[in-house]
């Protein structure tokens, strides 16, 4: 049995603040939310982030995305909310589970990256 910790939440094994499961997908809160509402998508299957995934996986990663919709409104968010996937060292990716991360709330959320200034 995988010892990944998104694996582990996606089986039940460490408890999380569920939003949603069907059998092939999973979706919870987020320990440490920057937005106020904060959660994740991920695959029951281990894939360990985008840099893994391929064309064997596009029905998977389509029911991903299509479910956003329906999940960022039961949480409250029908006026838009942002989707990231952070992939590998430079996508500063910390859990190797692939997770799309849904955020939002009542105000905007802000540019997406922080210009450097030159
Ligand atoms: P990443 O940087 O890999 O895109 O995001 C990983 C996210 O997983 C972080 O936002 C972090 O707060 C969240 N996270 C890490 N460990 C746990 C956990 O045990 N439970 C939950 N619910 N979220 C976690
Ligand atoms: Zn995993």
């Amino acid at each position: 049995m995988s010892e990944c910790i998104f694996c582990r939440i996606a089986r039940g094994e460490i408890p999380s603040k569920k939003v949603y499961e069907d059998e092939e997908i999973f979706a919870f809160h987020d320990i440490n939310p920057i937005a106020p509402v904060h959660f994740m998508i991920v695959p029951k299957l281990h894939i360990a982030s985008l840099m893994e995934a391929d064309m064997s996986h596009q029905m998977l990663l389509g029911r991903m995305l299509a479910k956003t919709n329906d999940l960022a409104r039961s949480q409250g968010l029908t006026e838009g909310f942002r989707t990231i996937i952070n992939t590998g060292r430079i996508g500063h990716q910390e859990v190797y589970h692939l997770h799309i991360h849904i955020l939002g709330g009542p105000e905007p959320l802000g540019s997406m990256l922080k210009r450097k200034t030159p």
